[in-house]
């Protein structure tokens, strides 16, 4: 690591190694240690389970930070005209099922998705 910006003048502002941006107006996805995650390096999986008798789907594997879990939840629930929530470990529960639906929507916006359980 020592190296890595050695020669690099000190006028000159740290950039995204992926955008190319000044550090401060990078938007890439970014987990909470500060590395781009980009959609496609993660892998949710969706499933469904029952709540008190009644269908819920749920989002696993996201990271809560890069993937900005409370804005997609806002985005989903008005999408899908559904009640949804975030849970403690991180997981998005969406009440009804829209597995495949969900599986179909993070993969157009990037994710390695995949529908899991039956
Ligand atoms: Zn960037």
């Amino acid at each position: 690591m020592g190296g890595l910006f050695a020669g690099t003048s000190l006028e000159r502002p740290v950039t995204c190694p992926r955008c190319e941006l000044p550090l401060a107006k990078c938007r890439c996805p970014r987990d909470a240690k500060g590395e781009i995650k980009l959609p496609k390096d993660q892998s949710p999986r969706v499933r469904r389970e029952k709540r008190r008798g009644k269908v819920v789907t749920v989002i696993s594997g996201l990271d809560p930070k890069a993937a900005d879990l409370a804005a997609m939840l806002k985005a989903l629930r008005s999408s899908l005209g559904a009640g949804g929530t975030l849970t403690d470990d991180n997981e998005l529960e969406i009440q009804g099922d829209h597995r495949d639906r969900l599986v179909k929507h993070l993969q157009e916006l990037g994710y390695s998705a995949k529908a899991s359980g039956g």
